[in-house]
């Protein structure tokens, strides 16, 4: 929406109060995109990359970076655009856009997943890239951040398409990736049959098996136990941390959660395990809702495997993604995609508790509201970072050709996530800031302190 903005001017722009902002660009667009019943809504930023690189000054104020250290911490180190010409079943060839972008390798080797969307766009990959690093460094793990992706609609393509697409893409981008340098993962539609691919294929062409080239495998092929449900443990760990501090008591309470793939659905099985009543539900197609009796998780993953969408699901009523977002409960888990919780909705989110298992989706100025409005939002690169933790411990696992048990990862991961939320929780009293921007003067702190250290090459 900033289209134009040239990089220096954008450092201005971002220190501009942000009422003024939107105005600017309210004033540059000469429209309002949307218009809710109440009346005009204000346009805001939706570019993640902006977003991200938002985020990250407002830590640097705090932390009161020199110029010089915020310009190299706020670029990418490396983007790649691939081409991969892909074989379809009828005979055909579609070319399609790929991208991995390493965004910091400061405190160890890139690490982050690869997502399969219609919408991917560079600057999506690179905003991911991003939040990877922070989120590396807000639990401690010795990684950098990085992120893929691939402009396709998997659900519109066979498994042996997709399988030619990932082998190729993985041969486009094997001069970034490896065990040292750059470790991919799962993110949305692709998971751990895509790894596996993508192991094989690097494997291939450097002649013997890389078990620690990519997380997220299945077990047969160097995986590890509990990574399936690491993104959605490690949310719920930050989520009975958070309810302890807002004296909210787990059984009595109600959760919704939007989007209903690994993170979501998991999610919403173990809050359930809990005692949590979890009344609505959603995925791309809609949402469904029960505020009187819940929705049993388990029921509707079935109902899933077979309808491919829990809308339907028997002894529910349809509601709206939008409408899932502003339900009355305890517990709000977007765990879908960027920018759900907006300008446009944020006064009506009525949850206790926001935790983000999705990246990015609350913009800045959502956040501004929800911090006045008192509601505590665990942000994506505290509450999701369950998963990259845990492809941390497959990583190692990997390396040492030598597996744990699922209750040594758990403990493991609880511990790193309680340790994660207590520093985070201390830097927002110290700062007196809401959760988010504690977790970045965290996080940003440590990549700075790590790369003063370091020193600048040559
Ligand atoms: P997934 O592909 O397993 O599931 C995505 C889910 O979101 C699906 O149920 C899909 O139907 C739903 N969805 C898609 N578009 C939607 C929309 N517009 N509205 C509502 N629902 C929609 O993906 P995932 O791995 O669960 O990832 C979900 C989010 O969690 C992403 O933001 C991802 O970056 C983040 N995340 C995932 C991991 C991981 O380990 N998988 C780790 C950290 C963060």
């Amino acid at each position: 929406m900033t289209r134009g903005l040239g990089y220096g001017r954008l450092e201005a722009f971002m220190a501009t109060p942000h009422s003024r902002k939107v105005t600017r660009i309210a004033r540059r667009l000469k429209a309002v995109p949307h218009v809710a019943e109440t009346g005009p809504v204000p346009v805001e930023e939706l570019n993640p990359y902006r977003i991200a690189q938002e985020q990250f000054h407002t830590a640097a104020r705090y932390l009161k970076l020199k110029p010089w250290l915020k310009e190299i911490l706020i670029h990418p180190k490396r983007q790649l655009i691939v081409s991969i010409p892909t074989r379809m079943d009828d005979g055909s060839f579609r070319v399609f856009e790929g991208y991995r972008v390493q965004h910091n390798i400061a405190r160890g080797p890139a690490k982050g997943g690869i997502r399969y969307h219609p919408a991917v766009t560079l600057d999506e990959v690179k905003a991911l890239a991003a939040w990877m690093t922070w989120k590396c460094a807000t639990v401690d793990i010795p990684f950098g951040g990085a992120k893929g992706g691939v402009v396709c609609n998997p659900k519109e393509m066979s498994l042996a398409e997709l399988e030619r697409m990932t082998r190729r893409y993985t041969t486009e981008i094997s001069p970034m990736i490896g065990p040292e340098q750059d470790i991919p993962a799962p993110d949305v539609y692709t998971n751990a049959q895509t790894m596996a691919w993508i192991m094989d294929t690097y494997s291939m062409t450097t002649g013997s098996t890389a078990l620690s080239v990519v997380t997220g495998k299945p077990l047969e092929v160097g995986g590890s136990l509990g990574r399936n449900e690491a993104t959605a443990r490690g949310c719920v760990y930050v989520i009975q941390e958070a309810a302890k501090v807002r004296r909210i008591n787990l059984k009595n309470a109600t959760a919704a959660v939007q989007g209903f793939g690994n993170a979501g659905a998991i999610a919403a099985r173990l809050l359930h395990e809990l005692g949590v009543k979890v009344i609505a539900l959603s995925d791309s197609r809609g949402g469904i809702v029960n505020t009187k009796k819940g929705i049993d998780p388990a029921r509707a993953f079935e109902f899933k495997e077979r309808r491919k969408t829990v809308v339907g699901l028997p002894g529910t009523d349809r509601i709206t993604n939008e409408q899932l977002l502003t339900l009355d409960c305890d517990i709000l888990v977007p765990a879908a995609l960027e920018n759900q919780i907006t300008l446009a909705n944020a006064s009506s989110i009525q949850a206790r508790i926001v935790a983000e298992a999705a990246n990015g989706p609350t913009t800045p100025g959502a956040d501004r509201v929800l911090h006045k409005n008192g509601i505590t939002v665990l942000p994506d690169i505290l509450a999701n970072a369950g998963g990259v933790t845990v492809s941390y411990f497959e990583w190692v696992q990997g390396l040492y050709a030598y597996f744990w048990t699922e209750a040594e990862v758990n403990k493991r991961l609880e511990s790193v996530m309680v340790k994660a939320f207590q520093e985070v929780l201390q830097r927002s009293k110290q700062y007196n800031v809401d959760m988010r921007t504690a977790a970045y003067i965290l996080s940003v702190g440590r990549v700075a302190d790590t790369t003063l250290m370091r020193g600048i090459y040559p």
